[in-house]
């Protein structure tokens, strides 16, 4: 395919500015990394039993995101998790110390395996499953810092909701942050109360905005998630939320399509025809114009999102993501963007 040039006009926040894409680089969060440090850095998936989610636990709302399969996030969980789950109102945590074991455990094999196969060097530790901010500051305190204790971290990223953050967390993360680099990674999902009330997310614009805000107003980094395909919501609708995103000067972001896997509330709409998957065309197509209008300084950490096992039901599109980021990748070259 030859490659080419091409000159976009984009509109952004009431502000027209006219970019030339020379079969330019996207910033992805790898290359992010490499300019910044010289090296590979790869994030190291922890999942920690015990936590668990406000919109779970019916502290907001029972039974979680529609989308959300509870306890698939990680098999480790389903083996080891205690009976008991954090909330930020527990007093005492009896499973701090399986708890820092657990991360080191994690942390030491993942490390391994990627010493030996990509030889890296550095690391940032990812609290990925379920709500990482939702337990007692003591608890992340102690996570926290183990985590940056091990040798080569170079920092964290922490999964939450802006709903479960705090401005005693964000003294704590500031304090991290100042030699090491913490990012938080916030579901965003869709800037539409009426969309995040379909999918009974417990969470609202208003509350997303004032703690994305606030998480940067500390310096720290943030990752905004956002899903593409949402039940009743058309490009436009999903365009105007990567907008709202971007508004809010976040420093990187992930894309997810929405997929319906096995027992979540979301099969339900599906079976009845409530629900109807977003297709592959319109999500490339509405990636690829996300990713055309992102400043230079926003990197992206992910494109899409899939799952190869019969858990999920549909699209099936989305049952191989690698053939999906080979689709996205072709699309991207054509408009003169390198993923
Ligand atoms: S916020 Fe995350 S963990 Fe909680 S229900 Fe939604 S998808 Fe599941």
């Amino acid at each position: 395919m030859p490659w080419r040039a091409l000159t976009v006009t984009i509109s952004l926040q009431n502000k027209t500015v006219l970019k030339k894409y020379n079969n330019k680089e996207v910033l992805t969060i790898g290359r992010y990394f490499r300019q910044k440090y010289g090296e590979t850095i790869y994030k190291v998936p922890i999942s920690i039993g015990g936590f668990t989610c406000p919109n779970i636990d019916g502290t907001v709302a029972k039974g979680g995101c529609t989308f959300c399969e509870n306890d698939s996030f990680s098999p480790n969980i389903q083996e080891k998790k205690p009976s008991f789950k954090l909330n930020p109102r527990v007093n005492e945590n009896p499973f701090l110390d399986m708890q820092l074991k657990q991360l080191q455990l994690q942390f030491e094999a993942t490390k391994q395996r990627l010493e030996n196969k990509f030889g890296t060097k550095k690391f940032i530790v990812y609290f990925q499953s379920f709500t990482n901010t939702y337990a007692p500051l003591e608890t992340l305190k102690a996570l926290y810092t183990k985590a940056l204790s091990f040798d080569n971290v170079v920092g964290l990223s922490i999964g939450t909701r802006t709903d479960c953050m705090t401005d005693e967390i964000l003294d704590f993360l500031e304090e991290l942050n100042k030699d090491k680099e913490i990012w938080v990674e916030y579901g965003i999902q869709s800037f539409y109360d009426q969309t995040l009330e379909k999918i009974n997310r417990g969470d609202d614009a208003y509350t997303m905005r004032k703690w994305i805000k606030k998480t940067k107003d500390r310096g720290l980094k943030v990752c905004g998630h956002l899903i593409y395909g949402l039940p009743d919501e058309d490009q436009e609708m999903m365009l105007e939320s990567f907008n709202q995103t971007l508004a809010l000067n976040i420093d990187s972001i992930k894309f997810h399509p929405l997929y319906v896997v096995k027992n979540t509330l979301l099969t339900k709409d599906y079976k009845k025809g409530n629900f109807i998957p977003i297709t592959e065309e319109l999500y490339i197509d509405t990636v690829v114009k996300s990713i055309k209008n992102l400043p230079e300084n926003v990197s992206v950490q992910r494109v899409t999102a899939g799952i190869e096992d019969s858990s999920l039901l549909a699209p099936q599109w989305c049952k191989n993501k690698h053939v999906q980021v080979q689709n996205i990748r072709k699309a991207l070259l054509k408009e003169g963007l390198k993923y």
